[in-house]
C-alpha cells in the first residue's frame, strides 16, 4: 500500500467514514461481501435476506458486484426492475447500498455529480450501510482537482456512455448545459463527514476502474 492510500485511509478515518483497501477487483469482491454480511448480522438478517441494491456504476460492474449481489443477497437492480423509478425509491430503504464516486480527495473527501439523485439520496440517508468502491484512478490531490476531474473525466466518458446528447459527450468539454433528459450535472454533493459514525464505508481498490 502507498504513503499516499495510508495517509487517505487515515483521514477517511478521521471523517467517521470507513476505508478498507483491496489490492485487486477479487479482493474487493471479498472485502465488500464480509461487509454486507456485516450488516446482516448486525440486523440479525441471513444472507438471502439481506436487501441490496445499487446506483448506476461502470466501476460495480467492472468488479462484477452487481452480478455477484444478484446471485448471494435479496437484491434489487433498479437498472433491470420494470418500473426504475419506483426501484430506484425502494432503494433508497436497502440494507446496504453500494456506488462508486466520481473522485476521492486525498484528505477523504468524496464527490460525486448525479443526473438524477437517486445514488446521492442513498449516499446521503436512507440505506443502512453505504459501500463506495474506488478505482485508484479517482484519487485526486485536492477538491479544486476531483471538481476539474469530475468534469473533464467523468460526465464526458457518463454522458457518452448513457448516449446524452450534451456539449461534453460532443466535445469532452463541460458546456454548461441544462437539457432535459440529457444533463448529467443536477446534483454536486462533496461528503466531508459521517454523522452515522461509519454507516458510509470507502473501499479503495489498487486498480484503474470506472471513469
Ligand atoms: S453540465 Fe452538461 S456539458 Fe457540463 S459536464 Fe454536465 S452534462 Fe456535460
Amino acid at each position: 500500500m502507498t504513503d499516499q492510500i495510508k495517509r487517505l485511509i487515515e483521514n477517511l478515518e478521521k471523517r467517521q467514514i470507513g476505508a478498507y483497501y483491496a489490492e485487486n477487483k477479487n479482493e474487493a469482491v471479498c472485502v465488500v461481501n464480509s461487509l454486507i454480511c456485516e450488516m446482516g448480522k448486525t440486523l440479525g438478517k441471513s444472507e438471502n435476506d439481506i436487501k441490496v441494491s445499487w446506483g448506476g456504476s461502470v466501476t460495480l460492474d467492472e468488479v462484477g458486484l452487481r452480478a455477484m449481489c444478484a446471485k448471494r443477497y435479496d437484491a434489487l437492480d433498479p437498472y433491470s426492475a420494470p418500473d426504475p423509478a419506483e426501484a430506484k425509491r425502494e432503494a433508497l430503504l436497502s440494507d446496504v447500498f453500494l456506488m462508486s464516486a466520481n473522485a476521492l480527495t486525498e484528505n477523504g473527501e468524496i464527490v460525486n455529480i448525479d443526473g438524477n439523485g437517486n445514488r446521492l439520496g442513498a449516499l446521503i440517508y436512507g440505506p443502512r450501510s453505504v459501500i463506495v468502491v474506488v478505482g485508484v484512478n479517482k484519487i485526486t490531490k485536492n477538491m479544486k482537482e476531483a471538481l476539474a476531474r469530475v468534469k473533464s473525466i467523468a460526465c464526458p466518458s457518463n454522458a457518452k456512455r448513457l448516449l446524452r446528447d450534451t456539449p461534453c459527450a460532443k466535445t469532452g468539454k463541460c458546456g454548461d448545459c441544462m437539457i432535459g433528459g440529457a444533463t448529467i450535472c443536477s446534483h454536486t454533493v462533496t461528503t466531508r463527514f459521517s454523522a452515522i459514525p461509519f454507516r458510509i464505508k470507502v473501499v479503495i481498490v489498487n486498480e484503474s476502474l470506472g471513469y
